[in-house]
């Protein structure tokens, strides 16, 4: 008997084995739509200018590697809140918002679940249903109980608002609430601003604890609007909660890890006490995070130029996944597909296309594209050269 021989393979990542098989297929015609990475127009994940150029400056400095404090680059955390909370926002001036650099968003959720194990109550979770897969395994791990909210209605391909509120107005008080900032993964489906006004006052109202995942800021509307959700829970009167935040797909810095958690409390001194124990947890995990992606955010951030760079490039890929929904949408209302329209409306990087299992089947074995099962597929990863072809292949299973 060996140490591990009670060890069980644990089954890869679906989305991740689906990258594998597309890899392996020798079609010249195939398109990878089952990813979660911006996609430029001919394919390649952007470098962006703004990044390249303080990337430059850095290896021109040559400084030395030493150790960050244990909550990050202080002009990262510092840019980070100005951006999700607003450079005016009177929290700011409270120091109400506690900002740590975290590896990655991934990190951002898994500290902040830390956290709240201890600090809330009781640690249950409520998601939405669907949501990214992640979260349920991330708060799971940190010892949450999962519980679903409704959140999708496939058959309009659209928000159920009502069944959201119901089930938002059954949870217990105390009970920590996920919410998808904008563009939200899997489904596209956002809130209005009067939605999202309405679920403030009813997580208000019934003691709900908001934890928000911040994982496309820019990637909807723009850097403020994207982050309307956050500033409605503070004029809601919610003194405490969380926000989870992550520069993967707005700096296109995915192997960086650079991301954020940013909690707010209802004093200072409150904010000083969760910082220190936000520190407590990092300083068991990994110690410390690490330095070059932060380096590079914050030096886009905190440079005017580069910021307003970084902003247009930002709004250059933001626009192009507008455009491509809108031409996805009109080639197959071309093809005889105008029930596809929703996709116009939907948010973000994701569309929930409402293929089936077996359309989804149909088109990665009769036409190399390869889609999540549940009919997710990333507009990102279409161009103007691969637009037809999917147009095409999604109409044929569409009959
Ligand atoms: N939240 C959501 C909703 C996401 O889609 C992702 C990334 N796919 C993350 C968090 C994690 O981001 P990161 O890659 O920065 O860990």
């Amino acid at each position: 008997m060996s140490f591990f021989s009670n060890v069980e393979l644990v089954p890869g990542d679906p989305i991740l084995g689906l990258t594998e098989a597309y890899n392996a297929d020798p079609r010249g015609t195939k398109v990878n739509l089952g990813v979660g990475i911006y996609y430029d127009e001919q394919g390649r994940i952007p470098l962006l200018e703004a990044v390249r150029q303080v990337e430059q400056s850095l290896a021109a400095a040559a400084k030395p590697r030493g150790y960050l404090p244990i909550d990050g680059l202080p002009a990262y955390t510092q840019a980070t809140r100005e951006l999700l909370f607003g450079k005016d926002s009177p929290l700011l001036a409270a120091g109400r918002v506690a900002t740590t650099q975290t590896v990655g968003g991934s990190g951002a959720l898994r500290v902040g679940a830390e956290l709240l194990r201890k600090a809330l109550p009781h640690a249950t979770l409520a998601l939405s249903n669907p949501s990214w897969e992640n979260h349920r395994a991330v708060f799971g791990a940190a010892g949450f109980e999962i519980v679903d909210y409704t959140y999708f209605d496939a058959a309009r391909h659209g928000l159920d608002f009502d069944g959201m509120l119901a089930d938002l107005d059954k949870l217990q008080p105390g009970t920590t609430v996920l919410l998808h900032a904008c563009c939200h993964n899997p489904t596209g489906a956002d809130l209005t601003v009067d939605q999202w006004q309405q679920v403030a006052a009813l997580l208000k109202e019934r003691q709900l604890f908001p934890f928000i995942d911040m994982a496309y800021q820019g990637f909807d509307k723009g850097i403020a609007e994207d982050a309307v959700a956050i500033r409605l829970l503070v004029e809601a009167g919610i003194d405490s909660f969380v926000v989870a935040s992550s520069y993967s797909k707005s700096f296109s810095l995915y192997g960086e890890r650079v991301g954020a958690l940013s909690v707010v409390a209802a004093s200072a001194d409150q904010a000083k006490a969760v910082q220190s124990q936000v520190k407590r947890i990092i300083r068991t995990i990994y110690s410390s995070p690490s330095t070059h992606g932060a380096a590079l955010v914050a030096g886009v951030l905190t440079n005017p130029e580069l910021r307003a760079l970084w902003e247009t490039e930002l709004t250059g890929m933001r626009e192009r996944i507008h455009a491509l929904r809108e031409g996805l949408v009109a080639k197959l209302a071309a093809l005889g597909h105008p029930e596809y329209e929703f996709i116009r409306r939907q948010a973000g990087m994701f569309s929930y296309s409402g293929l089936s299992r077996a359309q989804v089947d149909r088109l990665r074995d009769e036409f190399g594209i390869y889609a999540v099962g549940t009919g997710r597929i990333c507009v990102a990863a279409l161009n103007q050269e691969n637009l037809d072809y999917v147009a095409q292949a999604v109409a044929t299973v569409s009959r």
